[in-house]
């Protein structure tokens, strides 16, 4: 096996490409202008920034994304300083804001990227009251317990589109009609989804929803919330009144181009790129589950074409992830240890996975610039891994996990 580099963690972030490169220089050294300013490179700067929200409005079909009466308001695409900032301004934002009229309850799930779960937490202690509906065993949520569980005390239900470690992609647009229904607004955390499947705010119901440039070869430190028009948040940032004044600051102008100019050329050929992608994604599949004792995670077939993601009975997920970075493979788990603790992840937990399996977890996401030899190098170095460290494992007894040998191991 000639040792090679393969980037399989496009689910953290993704390289800037070469024409969203080109496409961000002259907004850094030539026409470098604030936006605010009324001389001309100002004047070209608040149009490229405009444009950058056309294009993104397009590809979420969002009526509104420029504010044709007044080219110095934006219209439904507000620009933020990530993903997060994002989420934050359209939870925080909205039961906060005026379109909130006095209703105090907030449902989630509990599969959520930390951006929307620690809002919430963080709102729940500020006395919101808080649902965390579940998920199935492939990371569904239960539509009947949305049912249940919203009223007309429901201000605001936040449903990712599609989860960052396992994949499983929402029915969005059964989601809306529920909340719809109760006159509540839907916001949906699509950071990892936008650029990799379909999104049309409009056919899906859509009020509030997130992205971030850098999940799909834009550039880091540039976010997006859509919002319908007609709703307004709360602030997140107070100052000179950019973005609707809800999120102020001098424009990173270049991150919007740069984010506007990615995401039409992620949603150009999406079809024909996704499918490449989703066969590699199947091969890579097909070649791990041919580890024993392994699992896939996720819903089958309710996911995102560039995510594969798996469990390995007695492994630990570091070990994997060290040595695999040894043989120059990026991937990622869902037990790294990033705060200090070792609980394994959230969504693993919801899922219902026993913690010793969640902690052997692994994720490969992959791109379009990835290729079948990266797939078969994928393959090949996780099989020889894997085995290693089961070799060395005190829980991997003739061949197979043995729980008995773990019981000893958590005192
Ligand atoms: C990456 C990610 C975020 C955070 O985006 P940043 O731009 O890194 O802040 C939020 N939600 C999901 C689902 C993500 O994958």
């Amino acid at each position: 096996m000639t040792k090679r580099f393969v980037y399989a963690d496009n689910a953290a972030t993704t390289p800037v490409s070469e024409h969203v490169f080109e496409a961000m220089k002259p907004w850094l050294t030539e026409y470098y202008g604030n936006p605010s300013s009324l001389y001309r490179i100002g004047q070209q700067a608040k149009n490229a920034a405009n444009t950058a929200r056309a294009q993104i409005g397009r590809a979420l079909n969002a009526a509104e994304p420029i504010n044709e009466a007044n080219d110095r308001k934006p219209g439904e695409i507000i620009f933020t300083g990530s993903g997060s900032q994002a989420d934050n301004l359209a939870i925080r934002g909205f039961v906060e804001g005026p379109s909130n009229h006095g209703r105090k309850h907030i449902i989630t799930s509990k599969i959520e990227h930390h951006a929307v779960l620690y809002t919430c937490e963080a709102l729940e202690k500020e006395g919101w009251r808080v649902t965390y509906l579940d998920v199935d065993k492939q990371g569904r949520i239960d539509l009947e317990q949305l049912r249940r569980e919203i009223s007309d005390d429901t201000a605001i239900v936040s449903v990712m589109a599609a989860n960052n470690e396992i994949g499983t992609v929402q029915d969005l647009k059964a989601i809306s009609e529920i909340v719809h229904a109760h006159g509540a607004v839907f916001h949906t955390d699509a950071v990892q989804a936008a650029g990799h499947m379909p999104l049309d705010v409009q056919a899906m119901g859509i009020d509030l929803l997130s992205i971030s440039a850098h999940k799909f070869r834009g550039p880091k430190g540039i976010g997006a919330l859509y919002c319908r028009k007609g709703i307004t948040l709360k602030p997140s940032v107070f100052g000179g009144g950019q973005e609707r004044g809800w999120a102020s600051g001098t424009e990173n102008v270049a991150g919007m181009v740069g984010m506007g100019t990615a995401i039409e050329d992620a949603v150009s050929e999406m079809d024909e790129k996704m499918s490449h992608v989703r066969r590699l994604t199947d091969r890579l599949t097909q070649g791990i589950l041919k580890i024993p004792y392994t699992h896939a995670t996720g819903d089958p077939v309710n996911r995102l074409p560039g995510t594969a993601s798996f469990v390995f009975e007695a492994i630990e997920g570091e070990g994997l992830i060290l040595l695999l970075d040894a043989r120059g493979v990026c991937a990622s788990t869902g037990s790294a240890c990033s705060t200090g603790s070792l609980d394994p992840s959230h969504v693993l937990m919801a899922i219902g996975l026993p913690h010793e399996i969640a902690h052997g977890s692994l994720r490969l996401t992959l791109g379009e610039q990835n290729t079948e030899e990266d797939v078969d190098y994928l393959i090949a170095a996780v099989t020889e891994v894997v085995s290693t460290l089961r070799a060395m494992s005190p829980v991997w007894v003739d061949g197979k996990p043995d729980l008995s040998a773990a019981a000893g191991l958590h005192g």
